[in-house]
């Protein structure tokens, strides 16, 4: 996907401040945080949410939670607690078209999902 924002992350064509990276899994930071720690885990694969999965990505997105909790860990936020969502579609405010999940931590985030 050659105008995808997150593709060109992946692809290193724009920078971004990474956090983690292996084959299949990239993460860095969100650059209008929410959070003192917020943070975006995508596949490197192209996919628009999780209603547009290939098994090769599920196979790779079904680790992100395991990326996650390292990542609040060495975040800092591991025992204070932290958050890990993903926006599907237009209702859920979904920005950008490239399946990622949104781990934030660091403040109180309340306690509701919507509003
Ligand atoms: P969404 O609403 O699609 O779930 O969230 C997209 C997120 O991507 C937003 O939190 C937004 O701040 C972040 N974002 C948008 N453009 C960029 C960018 O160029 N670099 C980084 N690091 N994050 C971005
Ligand atoms: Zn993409």
């Amino acid at each position: 996907m050659n105008e995808c924002l997150f593709c060109k992350i992946v692809r290193k064509e724009i920078p971004a401040a990474l956090v983690y990276e292996d084959d299949h899994l990239l993460a860095f930071k969100d650059i209008f945080p929410q959070a003192p720690v917020h943070l975006l885990i995508i596949p490197k694969a192209h996919c628009e949410n999780l209603g547009d999965q290939t098994p090769e990505i599920a196979a790779a997105a079904a680790r992100i939670p395991q990326v996650a909790a390292k990542l609040a860990a060495d975040h800092g936020v591991q025992s204070s607690g932290w958050r890990l969502l993903c926006n599907c579609g237009q209702d859920a405010g979904q920005v950008v078209f490239h399946l990622h999940f949104h781990l934030l931590g660091g403040k109180h985030l309340g306690g509701k999902l919507c509003q």
